[in-house]
């Protein structure tokens, strides 16, 4: 199996680019010249983001497959597309590659990456290689389009709205934790739900484009830290409050056989560190049943789980045994307490 070292820099480029799908639409000028040349729509905003994966920290080969961990870096990429409700369009995608990597590997992960983007309306355009000595690592700038002035944001949401969420949050945290304390048993078919949560998850782009429409979402962010943590970005962005309520949360049997496998709260598990790629939306409440529909009619899960209150109530949980404030507890790479979800 050659590696990178093997083959040289401009025959790992044109294997790269031969592979990489062309469907994309307002490329002028692709991959193979100096820059590419992009031609976004008439009245419409530039969405532009970017996501780093490092090896060993946020994919680790026991776990991930190449495919698997380039997928993903797409799906953390195209999240924040579907928290602006913008349509992916264009990527970048520079690697630091390690000169003993086999040019099957760095093949697979930008096939995950490819068919990711792909599914999504979005294509490579180009990237650069550069060798590394230490760990691989890996860049995805993706671009996306919004009708002018109708992106979501994070401020916005006002006191009354509903707090809703798409899919189970928490799980793919919990699917972190299992594969960190049990191994191989992470992979039981009792963990299933939660371990591809964390290795596979799901990307909510055609429902916030579904969406945007209604003009029923007032602030957006996707969960990439944890509830906690993206619901305090979202309340300060807001300069409001919120409460979750327990009792509204969608029943998840797979988490909670997790938290009691874990020996952790339920809660934790679905406030604490988790990365599921999934969207945390303040919707205005008389907008919430058209949301419903479409979320349906999309076959995606999505559940009012609390409610937006003015700044002075502050940031709290809801349960059985009372109300408690929630301590942002997300993911801050450099912060004191800071701790990586794939430490
Ligand atoms: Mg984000």
């Amino acid at each position: 199996m050659p590696t990178l070292a093997d083959l040289g820099e401009f025959e790992v480029i044109r294997r790269l680019t031969a592979a990489r799908s062309l469907r994309g639409t307002g490329v002028i000028i692709g991959a193979g010249d100096d820059a590419a040349v992009l031609r976004p729509g008439a009245g419409r905003d530039l969405v532009v983001t970017a996501d780093s994966f490092v090896e060993g920290r946020h994919y680790d080969a026991r776990w991930m497959d190449a495919e698997t961990a380039g997928r993903r870096l797409a799906i953390a990429n195209l999240s924040d597309m579907a928290a602006m409700a913008a349509e992916p369009r264009w990527a970048l995608h520079s690697c630091g590659a390690r000169r003993d990597q086999s040019i099957e590997w760095l093949l697979a992960f930008e096939r995950g990456l490819d068919r990711a983007l792909g599914q999504h309306g979005a294509v490579l355009v180009g990237g650069n290689l550069t060798a590394v000595d230490g760990a691989a690592w890996s860049d995805l700038t993706l671009m996306g389009e919004v009708e002018r002035g109708a992106a979501w944001t994070r401020s916005g949401a006002r006191a009354g709205d509903r707090i809703a969420v798409t899919g189970w949050p928490g799980r793919a945290g919990a699917g972190f934790l299992l594969a960190s304390r049990i191994g191989e048993a992470a992979r039981e078919p009792r963990w299933r739900d939660v371990f591809h949560a964390w290795t596979t998850p799901a990307s909510r782009v055609a429902l916030a484009r579904a969406l945007a429409p209604l003009r029923a979402v007032t602030a957006a962010v996707d969960l990439s830290d944890g509830l906690a943590g993206d619901l305090a970005h979202l309340c300060a962005a807001g300069g409001v409050g919120a409460v979750l309520d327990a009792a509204r949360w969608p029943e998840d049997q797979e988490l909670a056989a997790a938290a009691e496998a874990l020996g952790v709260p339920l809660e934790t598990l679905r406030l604490g560190p988790s990365d599921d790629y999934e969207l945390l939306l303040a919707i205005r409440p008389e907008s919430f049943e058209a949301c419903l529909d479409v979320a349906r009619s999309l076959d995606v899960p999505l559940h009012a789980v609390g409610e937006i209150k003015p700044r002075e109530a502050g940031v709290s949980w809801h349960g059985p045994t009372g109300t408690t404030p929630i301590v942002a507890g997300g993911f801050d790479h450099f912060g004191p307490g800071g701790r990586p979800i794939q430490e």
